[in-house]
């Protein structure tokens, strides 16, 4: 195979492309990946919550078992692979408003999920949180740094010449019946990851888009002496040094990806409800999450041509649902690449 020949060319390193990326290096797949870093990227201004309960309805999100088994084996799986630390479980505790408890209790005696979370009814004034009503601790959850994530491995395709750091040109792109050519680059198959960005583009027409732009904010509470992350609406997510996440907004306005005054005064006064301690806001981020009408991720090949991929649609939850998905879809590439020749 010459140096610009590729089982696959992958377009996006965002948290799907990544891990769609491991999975191929961990079965020997040559693969080049494109992709234009954007500071709007869903992945790099995402919180990193890793949480397979819905809170708000104090059920569990369908399969949530499983990707969380499979999630958890996957990352540290990779922290040993980059030989850098970013995944860390982390408890979220959940304060209640009126009625949440009833139904907490409701839920986890029908559901038998009562040794993962516990009921609690200690004040945390002390700790600078008000919680009034009691709140749930929930102990199967964790927090991910996407960015030191997609950072490290950046860092691994450049060392395998494997990344074509530019914004993909769908006009370049010709597909016959063996493969596909991208410029220089010859593959078997393509696989679309661009996250919201696939909204604008035709190449998957089947594919329906209801994208919601969500908004973070960057804290600084030094005074604040938190390890577990308190969600009531939003969470706070202790980072480093003195500093948190809050977050996230959700809004359907996806034409301009700035943050906006609004969002930061939402956020602001959300926090407030519950945040007794002062603090300074440092950063605010925006990026939008790539959602599908039918609410769930897409993998596989559901394009006019067969060798045109698409894996996306992972909505709020990429980082619980990421990892089990890339294998999925690895597992489609793996199938497909068996039977083809080389474009030509
Ligand atoms: C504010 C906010 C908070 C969130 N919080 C959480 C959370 O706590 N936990 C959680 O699990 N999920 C969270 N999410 C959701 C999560 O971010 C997404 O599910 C996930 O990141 C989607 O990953 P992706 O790889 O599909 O897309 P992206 O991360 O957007 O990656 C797409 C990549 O493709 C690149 N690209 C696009 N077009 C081109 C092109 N033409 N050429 C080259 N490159 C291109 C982009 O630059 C980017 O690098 C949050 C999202 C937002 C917006």
């Amino acid at each position: 195979m010459s140096s610009n020949n590729y089982q696959v060319i992958i377009v996006g390193q965002g948290i799907a492309g990544t891990l769609l990326s491991y999975q191929l290096h961990k079965n020997g797949i040559k693969h080049l990946v494109i992709d234009q870093q954007s500071e709007y990227g869903a992945t790099r201004v995402a919180a990193g919550l890793i949480n397979p309960f819905m809170l708000k309805w104090g059920r569990k999100v369908k399969n949530g078992d499983e990707y969380l088994q499979y999630a958890d084996a996957l990352y540290r799986e990779l922290e040993t692979f980059l030989q850098t630390r970013f995944y860390y479980p982390t408890a979220v505790n959940k304060l209640f408003k009126q009625g949440d408890r009833e139904l907490w209790e409701k839920q986890m005696k029908k559901r038998k999920f009562a040794d993962e979370v516990e009921l609690s009814d200690r004040d945390l004034s002390a700790e600078g949180i008000s919680s009034k009503e009691g709140y749930v601790s929930i102990k199967t959850t964790a927090r991910i740094d996407f960015n030191v994530l997609l950072d490290a491995y950046r860092c691994f395709l450049k060392s395998q010449s494997v990344l074509l750091e530019e914004s993909f040109d769908e006009s370049e792109l010709q597909v016959n019946l063996k493969g596909v050519k991208y410029k220089q680059y010859s593959a078997n198959q393509i696989i679309f990851c661009r996250g919201a960005w696939e909204s604008r583009s035709e190449m998957f027409p089947q594919v329906e888009f209801e994208p919601s732009k969500g908004e973070v904010l960057f804290v600084k509470c030094p005074s604040l002496n938190l390890s577990e992350i308190i969600s009531k609406d939003i969470f706070l997510m202790p980072v480093e040094d003195g500093c948190f996440k809050v977050g996230a907004s959700y809004s359907n306005q996806c034409t301009d990806i700035k943050p906006t005054l609004e969002k930061k005064e939402e956020l602001i006064r959300k926090l407030d409800s519950f945040l007794l301690r002062d603090y300074e806001v440092l950063d605010q981020y925006s990026g939008i999450r790539p959602i599908l009408t039918d609410r769930k991720p897409i993998c596989g090949f559901v394009g006019e041509s067969p060798l045109i991929g698409i894996f996306n649609g992972l909505g709020s939850r990429g980082g619980l649902m990421a990892p089990l998905y890339s294998k999925l879809m690895s597992i489609d590439i793996l199938q497909k690449d068996n039977l083809l020749g080389s474009f030509n």
